[in-house]
């Protein structure tokens, strides 16, 4: 009777045993699948931070220049610092490590920002670690260049008003007087009129006026730069028209904004309507189909 007991009991021992180790390793099993869910959401959430930190960055960064009149050393450096200690402020329950690795104008398109950035997230035994690379958008944001190079100068959130502060700026350029009141975009926006010889044609030279477009250009400066106070840089930039109200037929600097604010040389009166006129160099006139 006691030997039959014993032989019952010991299979019941062993089904009891890996009942346990199932359930256990199951448990085990829930756990790691909740960490892995609970990293991986961790790291999305940091990388979808990214761009919208870099965005504020360079806007707060923008209206130190534009409300302080103090131009930025070594832009991206200033910006990768001031995203850094904004990302190393955000708090989860796993351990992250993000470290922005450069913050630079994107080479493929201007009207853009790369950021590069290494995110590992950690819990117990789960751990992910990705190199990232991501663009942030620059329209929208205001243009901080002109207010590098002028004094009283004003803006009302459209556009920069330059009354009496670009004249003084061309100082005895002939004909500088042609800017007196002149204006300039004060957000950048990306023109969508392409290619770029369309702007011969009078209304969309006009539109493009009016809603103060950005183009792509090689010699003009790229984002970072401006808050440099950079007119020109080595990488692919940006230009835009200052409109002047004089309809005079005399020429003076032309009125890309990277030859004001660099290099100064003249244009031709370019009569657009009874309102506004730009003074266009040859180069310009081609690049905007001008005959
Ligand atoms: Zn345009
Ligand atoms: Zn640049």
């Amino acid at each position: 009777m006691n030997g039959t007991v014993l032989l019952l009991i010991i299979p019941v021992f062993i089904l009891l045993f890996s009942a346990l180790t199932v359930l256990n390793y199951e448990n085990r099993a829930n756990y790691d699948s909740m960490n892995s869910n609970n990293v991986i959401s961790t790291f999305k959430d940091v990388k979808n931070n990214i761009p919208v930190i870099t965005l504020d960055v360079l806007n707060e960064s923008a209206y130190e220049v534009i409300e302080e009149n103090m131009t930025i050393i070594n832009s991206s450096e200033y910006v990768k610092e001031k995203v850094q200690e904004r990302i190393n402020k955000l708090s989860y329950d796993c351990d992250v490590n993000c470290t922005i690795k450069s913050i630079a104008s994107y080479e493929n398109d201007p009207f853009y920002i790369e950021v590069n950035s290494t995110i590992t997230v950690q819990k117990d035994n789960i751990k992910h670690v990705e190199n990232i690379s991501q663009l942030v958008s620059i329209e929208g944001l205001p243009d901080p260049l002109p207010f590098t190079k002028c004094d009283s100068i004003s803006h009302n959130m459209t556009c920069i008003e330059y009354h009496h502060g670009l004249v003084a700026y061309l100082g005895g350029v002939e004909n500088g007087s042609f800017y007196e009141n002149a204006t300039s975009p004060f957000i950048i926006k990306k023109c969508p009129y392409e290619p770029y010889e369309t702007h011969g044609s009078i209304p969309v030279m006009l539109d493009c006026i009016q809603n103060g477009y950005y183009h792509k250009s090689n010699d003009g400066a790229c984002y970072l730069c401006r808050l440099e106070g950079r007119a020109t840089c080595l990488h692919q930039g940006l230009e835009t028209f200052i409109i002047s109200y004089m309809l005079n037929n005399g020429s003076t600097i032309a009125s890309i904004d990277h030859v004001i604010f660099n290099d100064l040389y003249e244009g031709q009166p370019f009569i657009i309507n009874a309102t506004y006129a730009l003074f266009l160099d040859e180069a310009h006139q081609k690049k905007y189909g001008i005959k």
